[in-house]
């Protein structure tokens, strides 16, 4: 079996991949009508390669960070894909039935329902910090939807891409599915192909030129981006239980995580405290980092040296910065940076104007309830919002009125986890949904077919149009529709 792109000189890039491309459509074309029995064995065999494959996958994830805790790697990228593949097994046969519709008075003597077919090629572009999950879950709904895929892995996770090529040229005909590594010149011309979709996650920046490119053939994207997802916490909620649950998920990747809380508001005069409990869970969790293998490093010097330009620049600005160093280590020469607490933040700091993603927490007193909503509603809508109070009414409140992707209470992060739910983000967060049942609406194209029967009741109100048949049919609608 091959399932790889290799990339010659010879030929140019976009040449190469659109051969590629032809050769999975034209097998598709051959066979359009993915069997159900066909979908289970594709999502089958996946999950049989990510079992075989998962200790040389969390190697190479380890490998591509410098130092990535392999329980994150366990927890937040090949479980989620099992468990994903385990959901749409589940429920397949029952979302790949026809659904019949209502049909109107108009169309006397007719049936109405919709049927669920494949798109075709569905292209995914990976981003470096999840880079098995966000290739692979992805697929999975592409595959249960009857579509077959090309997956571009992301350029800072070479380990991981080879690592994937392989375990999918092992189990997949390259008809189903193909691997392209490469850069950002190979992502480019990647997202320049006729795909039936694209699902993208990654930057919001990048979002937009591949929107752009996508826009050339027409074809619809799901965007799943980043941004800067707030927590809110309410002035009865007790402040240590809110900094460790923070705590947790904060710490989780080095904060390189499309979800992970980016600031938190807090009453005002809670900043302190807060940052004191933070700090004491956060120490809990890692005693030591420099050497700790369950303390992820930063994927590149780039990332770190981002990340300290942008503290640089909001200590420039008047801000204070609190670094959580419990063993007071020092990180030359690693690619490891502390937690740090932001506070007497403003809006011209960049660590209040781009998304975080990384180990920097900004920490924002609000005067009222009302002020964290119209600081958040101020804003480009969230991926996430998270709210922490025990108060039922007031949590819908926010639910109701703050825009974001998706939201936890009293929780963060782990709404993504959750598979009977869809996921994406909003506005500049993203467009589009996946997982559970709306991946495979996502992937699907869901076609409106109508069913004439023998009865023509066209051939009586048909024109010559002032007939006796049409004249009673018109007057008995407008009748019904008399009232609202
Ligand atoms: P990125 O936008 O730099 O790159 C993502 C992918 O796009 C990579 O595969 C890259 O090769 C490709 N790419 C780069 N330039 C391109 C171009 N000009 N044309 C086409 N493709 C191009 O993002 P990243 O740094 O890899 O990931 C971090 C970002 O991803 C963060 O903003 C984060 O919030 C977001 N993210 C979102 C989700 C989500 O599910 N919403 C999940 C993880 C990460």
């Amino acid at each position: 079996m091959t399932s790889t792109v290799t990339l010659e000189n010879s030929h140019s890039i976009y040449d190469q991949l659109s051969a590629s491309l032809s050769q999975i459509r034209s097998a598709y074309s051959k066979d359009p009508d993915t069997s159900y029995d066909t979908r289970i064995s594709r999502l089958k065999r996946l999950h049989t390669a990510l079992l075989e494959y998962k200790d040389r996958l969390i190697t190479a994830v380890n490998q591509d960070f410098s130092n990535r805790a392999s329980a994150e790697t366990m927890m937040a990228e090949i479980l989620p894909v099992l468990e994903g593949i385990r959901y749409n097994k589940k429920h397949l046969r029952k979302w790949m039935r026809q659904s019949t519709r209502h049909t109107p008075m108009m169309l006397l003597g007719a049936k109405t329902k919709v049927h669920y077919q494949p798109l075709g090629v569905i292209g995914i572009v990976v981003p470096w910090n999840f880079p098995i999950f966000l290739g692979l879950s992805p697929l999975v709904g592409a595959f249960a939807a009857g579509n077959r895929a090309m997956i571009k892995t992301s350029e800072f996770a070479p380990q991981t891409g080879l690592v994937l090529e392989e375990m999918l040229n092992k189990h997949f005909a390259a008809e189903e599915v193909m691997v392209v590594n490469g850069g950002v010149e190979v992502a480019s011309e990647f997202t320049r192909l006729a795909f039936d979709h694209i699902v993208f996650t990654g930057s919001t920046q990048v979002g937009r030129i591949v929107m752009r490119a996508a826009a050339e053939n027409l074809t619809p994207v799901t965007l799943e981006l980043g941004g800067k997802s707030p927590a809110i916490i309410h002035d009865s909620f007790p402040i240590e239980e809110a900094a460790k649950r923070i705590a947790f998920g904060k710490g989780l990747n080095a904060g390189q995580v499309c979800v992970s809380p980016d600031y938190i508001l807090v009453p005002k005069n809670k900043v302190a405290a807060f940052a004191r409990a933070f700090t004491e869970q956060f120490s809990t969790h890692y005693p030591t980092l420099r050497d700790n293998p369950d303390y992820t490093a930063i994927i590149t010097e780039r990332q770190r040296d981002r990340l300290l330009d942008n503290l640089n620049d909001a200590r420039e600005k008047g801000a204070t910065v609190e670094v959580i160093n419990p063993a007071n280590e020092n990180f030359d020469g690693t690619r490891k940076l502390p937690m740090h607490l932001v506070t007497e933040t403003t809006s011209d700091m960049r660590v209040m104007q781009e998304e975080i993603f990384g180990p920097i927490l900004p920490i924002i007193g609000y005067d009222s309830l009302e002020d964290a909503i119209h600081y958040v509603n101020d804003r480009d809508r969230p991926l996430a919002l998270y709210y922490f109070d025990w108060d039922n009414r007031r949590g819908e409140k926010i639910l109701r009125q703050t825009h974001s992707g998706g939201v936890c209470i009293n929780e963060v992060m782990t709404h993504t986890m959750v598979d009977d739910m869809p996921f994406g983000g909003v506005g500049p967060s993203g467009m589009g949904h996946y997982h559970g049942k709306e991946g495979f609406l996502n992937f699907s194209k869901a076609k409106g077919v109508v069913i004439k029967g023998k009865l023509d009741a066209n051939s009586l109100i048909g024109a010559p149009w002032n007939n006796k048949y049409f004249n009673f049919f018109v007057n008995f609608q407008l009748r019904r529709f008399k009232k609202f």
